[in-house]
């Protein structure tokens, strides 16, 4: 199988992309290369037709591991507004999320006494996926969302968002718009921020004196055990474990006081801080999750190697087993375009020479239009009936499981499922 020609019409424009030369936690230049990915289109940059024939801008996606706070980062920075300019992404369009967000808003409410009234701001908060619920119990949530038609959608239905990137700035014109704000949190935006100190600052300048930030990020424990490279993209800066917080949050004068795991986006941590010596006690299993790191080895470069060994490994066997399919003239397409699927094109090398189509229905956004570099279309899945390929490759392969029940027709009809990784199975 020929690898893609992704990079044929690539643009790569320098001034939107910086490399960055210091820890995005703790300012050290002690890092290390830990993974290359090679230069990568923007994952969510799902181009339409007319969009073809142009030049496709392209980073380089490389990861680093801080030897001083230990975090793990990418090198380089692509410019926000270039990032999220088509951002498509809308939470409250599955189901899991939406259930997910009301049981968080249930035990913010519960665990700390929120009244109604009480003032809270979802940093990220997308089209509203938490603020409804908390605005459901009574607490007067208010959002903050750079992405301008999300948060216009939000405002619509009811959860007031300001369309804006949260900065201390944005922090003190809240604070003297609204007052402080008892609970401050900001899901899955931690990864995708430059400025964490700014950020940090802007929490600073807006939390009461007794107030909790809590936030949920996707778990670097999670990544390295359950081999999900396809997490990393241009908007995930940062992935993230307990190690490199507790120094980063001190530093800004706020402690750790509960650390959580939650099963949403593949495996991640909710965390709860509080200004240094506040009112909640230290819980236990903050100490607990700090001692499984240091078991899992994350404070070397052992764990980091033996992923990549294993990724690789991993598009070797896919690689010969897709090869073998094509040339036994089996037609193949994809299931599942979420912007992992991007990642996982690019590393695994395929393109529309192995996949004729990849069918989604997570979206309507995203039918009628091609993946970003291998520029796949992107069709509804009715077309696996219609068409019936000989195999179907899941892209969204987390999703595996739910996903081959709802298609179990493609099965019966003779079809068969691939799951790529971590080692590519026929089902
Ligand atoms: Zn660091």
């Amino acid at each position: 199988m020929q690898a893609p020609s992704i990079l044929h019409t690539s643009l790569r424009t320098k001034s939107i992309i910086t490399k960055t030369t210091a820890c995005r936690l703790c300012g050290s230049q002690r890092r290390t290369d830990v993974w290359s990915f090679g230069e990568t289109p923007l994952a969510n940059a799902y181009r339409t037709v007319e969009e073809l024939g142009q030049p496709e801008f392209v980073a380089p996606l490389t990861v680093a591991r801080c030897e001083a706070c230990q975090l793990v980062q990418l090198r380089e920075t692509v410019d926000p507004t270039v990032l999220f300019r088509d951002y498509l992404y809308v939470s409250s369009t599955s189901p899991t999320f939406v259930a997910h967000f009301d049981a968080y808003a249930a035990h913010l409410t519960e665990r700390f006494h929120l009244r109604a009234g009480t003032f809270v701001i979802d940093i990220g908060s997308n089209d509203g996926i938490l603020l409804k619920p908390l605005r459901a119990r009574g607490v007067r949530a208010l959002g903050v969302e750079p992405v301008a038609h999300i948060a216009d959608r939000a405002n619509a239905e009811g959860a007031e968002t300001l369309p804006a990137f949260f900065s201390r700035s944005l922090a003190r014109e809240i604070r003297s718009r609204y007052g402080p704000a008892t609970v401050i949190t900001a899901n899955n935006v931690f990864a995708h921020m430059p400025d964490l100190d700014d950020a940090l600052q802007g929490v600073q300048e807006l939390l009461a004196e007794d107030g909790v930030c809590a936030f949920e990020v996707q778990y670097l424990g999670d990544l390295l055990e359950k081999n999900l490279f396809d997490i990393v993209y241009h908007e995930h800066l940062c992935y993230y474990h307990v190690a490199p917080l507790v120094p980063f949050f001190a530093r800004h004068g706020f402690e750790l006081f509960d650390v959580q795991r939650v099963p949403v986006h593949g495996g991640s941590i909710r965390v709860f801080v509080q200004r240094a010596n506040g009112p909640h006690p230290t819980e236990t299993r903050i100490q607990e999750l700090l001692d499984a790191e240091r078991a899992q080895g994350l404070h070397t470069l052992e764990p980091y190697r033996a992923f990549w060994q294993r990724v690789q490994t991993n598009k070797e066997s896919l690689v010969r087993l897709l090869s073998h399919l094509r040339a036994s003239g089996k037609r193949l397409a994809g299931y599942g375009a979420p912007a992992k699927a991007t990642t996982l094109l690019q590393t695994f090398g395929i393109g529309p020479e192995t996949l004729e189509y990849i069918v989604d229905d997570d979206t309507k956004f995203k039918q009628g239009r091609y993946m970003p570099g291998s520029h796949i279309p992107i069709v509804a899945p009715e077309r696996l009936y219609r068409d019936r390929p000989d195999a179907c490759l899941i892209l969204a392969w987390n999703f595996a499981e739910p996903l081959m029940h709802t298609h179990r027709r493609f099965t019966q009809q003779g079809g068969r499922f691939i799951v790529p990784v971590p080692e590519p199975r026929i089902v």
